[in-house]
């Protein structure tokens, strides 16, 4: 019996195609959730992508499709999970616009989540307000469908922390309505990218791909940042901030021999290249199948299409009946 007093939302902004650090942060928990609770959803949040690429309506329409396959090859179920759009269920835009007013600009421009995004994409003073607002929109997408668990990297805390003081707002001022937000996080919050960045991201381009050949996959890993030091294979290595070992560390399920690896590399006498060689075998069990998969699908494309719109069809009546509640909580139900 799945449990049927919570919710869980999940979803991707639609900025490219998803890679390991999603799979381990996110979709590898959206597949064991979809298990255990009875309503599940996924959003491709083409709004909130929009929010940073208003001038490149083209690039988040067509990856789209794209974060779709992905998560469906990955093994996000539509049986299991309620896949829709956010841009087509109109009614989380209109509780966007009534949250708004629960925040103050200050507390936005604190968030710590949106100030590290807008450094990394050069803003300042020059932010689209939309951008700056996207933890609202996001409060929104989880709260109209009665969400109350959202499996995310660690990025995102920051993130669902303001939606939770939206919520207590919310109730405090029109009376018990949202239920608190409990974020659920793997036990890879955050994977590092391939050039040693804190964190793997589709914007940073330090990333290994879900639809990587192998050749892809074995080049990336070639030019993994390891140990500067670490010349000769016979010198003794860092496995602290080498990527090679924190990847290992993750995907290898051969634990052991991972812990005898980095003894032999601290010691000395391995070489960078044995140990990215392990870690390519690693990375295409991993990601073969979900490729397989993925080219299935991608000959389908009307059938992955079908699932977005049935999925959004049904979200919108929830969403409709949230935005009765939530109405008559604002006391703006003048015609019901
Ligand atoms: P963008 O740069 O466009 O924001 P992104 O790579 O951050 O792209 P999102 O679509 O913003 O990806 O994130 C989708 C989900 O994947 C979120 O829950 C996010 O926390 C998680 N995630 C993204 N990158 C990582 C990572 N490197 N490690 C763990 N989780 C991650
Ligand atoms: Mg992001």
């Amino acid at each position: 019996m799945k449990n049927k007093n919570s919710a869980v939302l999940t979803g991707d902004r639609p900025t490219g195609t998803l890679h390991l650090g999603h799979l381990v942060g996110s979709i590898q928990n959206r597949i064991a959730l979809q298990d255990q609770y009875d309503r599940c959803f996924y959003m491709v949040a083409d709004i909130q992508a929009l929010t940073d690429n208003a001038d490149n309506p083209e690039k988040v329409r067509n990856n789209v499709f794209e974060v779709t396959l992905d998560n469906l090859a990955a093994g996000v179920s539509p049986q299991k999970t309620t896949f829709f759009i956010q841009s087509q269920v109109p009614e989380i835009a209109e509780l966007t616009v009534l949250l708004l007013n629960l925040v103050t600009l200050a507390r936005l421009k604190r968030n710590p989540t949106v100030k590290d995004e807008m450094k990394q994409k050069g803003f300042g003073e020059d932010v689209p307000a939309g951008f700056l607002a996207y933890p609202v929109s996001q409060a929104a997408d989880i709260l109209f469908c009665g969400a109350n668990l959202v499996p995310v990297g660690e990025d995102q805390l920051p993130v669902i922390e303001q939606a939770n003081e939206i919520v207590l707002k919310f109730n405090a001022l029109y009376g018990e309505t949202f239920q608190k937000i409990t974020p659920v996080l793997s036990t890879t919050p955050r994977l590092v990218g391939i050039d040693g960045n804190a964190k793997a991201s589709k914007s940073l381009n330090n990333t290994i791909f879900l639809n990587d050949s192998f050749e892809e996959i074995q080049k990336k890993v070639m030019m993994m940042y390891t140990d500067p030091e670490h010349i000769h294979a016979s010198d003794s290595g860092n496995v602290g901030n080498n990527v090679v070992f924190t990847y290992l560390d993750i995907f290898d399920p051969k634990k052991n021999e991972v812990r005898l690896l980095k003894e032999h590399y601290t010691r000395g006498g391995l070489g960078d290249v044995e140990i990215k060689k392990r870690l390519i075998d690693v990375l295409e069990h991993i990601i073969a199948p979900i490729r397989t998969r993925r080219r299935e699908l991608e000959r389908d494309p009307d059938t992955v299409m079908d699932i977005l719109k049935s999925g959004t069809k049904k979200t919108r009546v929830i969403a409709q009946e949230t935005m009765r509640k939530v109405r008559k909580a604002v006391k703006i139900n003048y015609f019901d």
